[in-house]
């Protein structure tokens, strides 16, 4: 008991740490804001500077929203908030309906219909999309796949792919794998995955990547999220 009790008073005060950062946050936030409607007013050396601040303060800014999330689900106050999505919708929603992606859906997929925390779900889903033209020149193929008593979302792209060894740790908390930088990127934080994982674990599901290694030169990667689904569902 001494222990979960030690557990939950970190979760705390790594949820209070962020709060209370937020709010330097936001003053900073607005202070940068009016420098930057005047930029061109500024010497080139102070715009280079004013670039840079930017830059990390979108950072940090984003480094507090998603551990405010974590700490959330470490103090056990994470909960779902069920609602029936049209999956196809949801997903066309959550690609913008990208026609450079080959969406493979189910023959019934418009009448396909999920019970999921939509805020979540849509969230996680982003998140790989994102990675994907951020790290792998943006998602080739979406595939829906449904099980007995699942439901499989796929999102695959045709960059580098992933070692094994990183493959390993990349759901971990601020993991960040060989692919990060490397393209003048390094808005991440290396949490984005980790928060894939715990929403997706609150949804009782799971979620992994696989190498695509379909010749010698075709590489890319393929993360799945598994859902589990009653019969009404599907
Ligand atoms: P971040 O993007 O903030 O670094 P993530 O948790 O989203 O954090 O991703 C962790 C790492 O996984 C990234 O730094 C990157 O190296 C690797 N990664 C994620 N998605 C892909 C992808 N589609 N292709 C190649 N590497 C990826």
């Amino acid at each position: 008991r001494a222990l979960e009790e030690r557990i939950h008073r970190d979760a705390r005060f790594a949820s209070e740490v962020s709060h209370e950062l937020r709010s330097p946050l936001t003053t900073l936030k607005a202070s940068v804001g009016v420098l930057e409607s005047r930029k061109n007013e500024l010497s080139k050396r102070s715009q280079t500077a004013l670039d840079l601040l930017s830059r990390d303060l979108e950072r940090f800014n984003r480094l507090v929203s998603e551990l405010l999330e974590i700490s959330g689900y470490d103090a056990g106050a994470a909960s779902l908030e069920l609602e029936e999505v049209n999956v196809t919708q949801f997903i066309k929603a959550a690609t913008r309906n990208d026609t450079s992606i080959s969406y493979m859906l189910p023959v019934k997929a418009d009448s396909l219909v999920i019970n999921v925390d939509k805020r979540r779900l849509a969230r996680a889903l982003s998140n790989l999309i994102d990675n994907a033209h951020r790290y792998g020149d943006g998602p080739t193929v979406i595939e829906v796949l449904t099980n007995e008593n699942s439901i499989e979302i796929a999102v695959e792209d045709a960059g580098p792919g992933i070692s094994a060894e990183e493959r390993k740790i990349i759901f971990d908390r601020f993991s960040r794998g060989s692919s990060s930088g490397q393209r003048g990127d390094d808005g991440g934080t290396g949490l984005g995955l980790s928060l894939v994982q715990e929403d997706v674990r609150l949804h009782g599901g799971k979620v992994w990547v696989e190498n695509i290694k379909a010749t010698e030169s075709e590489t890319g990667s393929r993360f799945v999220i598994e859902l589990p689904t009653t019969k009404e569902e599907l």
